[in-house]
């Protein structure tokens, strides 16, 4: 999958001058419903306009779509606004009637990228089609799942693929509905560097007032394009209403947006930014000796509990440096979120040491 060039060409053929956008409500609801988004949509930078017919719902008795009536609405849409379509696909039944429907793009939602026998089935019915898919991120925060589920897709033929990063669920407290976990996205470009990558603001933060600075990050870090929901009455949408907006909202949105280039030639732009990046490294190198400096500190503290048989955790201890780090962290104008997930991680290090210390 590295270096494979063709499985952009479908988004370079398009030739954008601006991210992919796909927008369109959460759910069809009515035909009079996706018709006026649409046509609302209509003349904007909107590419493909969205709405999920079968709704993979949490719980039962939750609305779970209108279901292939949908289908209809989106043909509808085609031929009177002229602009492409999609909606989710969740096993082959659907995937057979979108295409006869010639639903122009297909995602796979992130509850069956979960599930490689769900996965298998829908690359099965895709096989050879040259229809758009995007397969959305799992769940939960595995990388191996997501990748996995585009190669099954690959092997079945469908080479005009892409991915969207939704946020990964978490018990953890979280401004976020679902947490970016912005590095597992990075990953995904290291492995999938030709694979289109789209961002779905929409699912991440579960909030419209966040959706922009979520679009914004996205862009930062070269995202392909963005999936936004969007209803003309979002407080009364059928499904994730707080997280939709009004296409007036969805414009501004877009024109606010600052699109960044990947790289630019300038020689004194090229080598301010070298001279920066050989600070980076040097302090990046400072950390690690810190660390380990840390950890050998650790070690010592090992060697003491096991001659006196003291156990490696520590609760009262680790709560008040996580207290203490936090509130320096601040001062320092570092996240709180930021300071949990270093400590939780050294911390981590530091017992893994002390524990093997201990079995020694
Ligand atoms: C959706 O796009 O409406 C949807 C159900 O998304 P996800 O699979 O990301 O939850
Ligand atoms: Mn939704």
């Amino acid at each position: 999958m590295e270096n494979k060039k063709e499985l952009r060409t479908w988004l370079d053929d398009m030739k954008l001058d601006h991210p992919l956008v796909i927008a369109g409500p959460c759910s069809a609801e009515t035909e009079e419903q996706v018709l006026k988004i649409a046509h609302q949509l209509k003349d904007t930078d909107v590419n493909y306009f969205r709405a999920g017919i079968w709704k993979p719902r949490t719980r039962p008795g939750n609305f779970e779509g209108v279901g292939a009536l949908g289908l209809k609405w989106l043909q509808k849409v085609k031929a009177e606004t002229g602009m492409k379509t999609c909606t989710e696909v969740a096993n082959a039944y659907h995937v057979k009637l979108a295409l006869e429907h010639d639903i122009d793009l297909l995602w796979i939602g992130a509850r069956s990228t979960v599930s490689p026998f769900i996965m298998q089935e829908i690359a099965d019915a895709l096989c050879g089609t040259d229809k758009i898919v995007l397969v959305k991120n799992p769940v939960n925060p595995d990388l191996a799942l997501w990748l996995g589920g585009i190669e099954r897709l690959y092997e079945a033929g469908v080479k005009n693929l892409g991915a969207i990063h939704r946020g990964f669920s978490t018990y953890e407290k979280s401004k976020y509905r679902n947490i970016p976990e912005w590095q597992l996205a990075i990953e995904f470009q290291n492995r999938f560097p030709d694979l289109p990558l789209i961002n779905d603001p929409s699912h991440i933060t579960g909030r419209r007032d966040m959706i922009f600075d979520v679009s914004q990050t996205a862009l930062d870090l070269n995202f392909d394009g963005l999936m936004i929901e969007t209803h003309t009455y979002p407080d009364n949408a059928w499904s994730d209403a707080a997280q939709q907006v009004t296409p007036a909202t969805l414009v501004q949105i877009m024109k606010d947006l600052q699109i960044r280039k990947e790289s630019h030639p300038e020689a004194a732009y090229n080598n301010e930014l070298n001279k920066l990046r050989s600070q980076i490294d040097l302090v990046d190198n400072q950390i690690i000796d810190l660390l380990a400096k840390r950890m050998k500190v650790a070690d010592d503290i090992g060697v003491l509990k096991k001659q006196k048989n003291v156990a490696v955790l520590q609760r009262k201890r680790w709560k008040e440096i996580l207290e203490k780090m936090i509130v320096e962290g601040k001062s320092k104008g570092l996240s709180e979120e930021f300071i949990l997930s270093m400590f939780k991680a050294i911390h981590q290090e530091s017992i893994n040491h002390q524990g093997k210390i201990l079995k020694s």
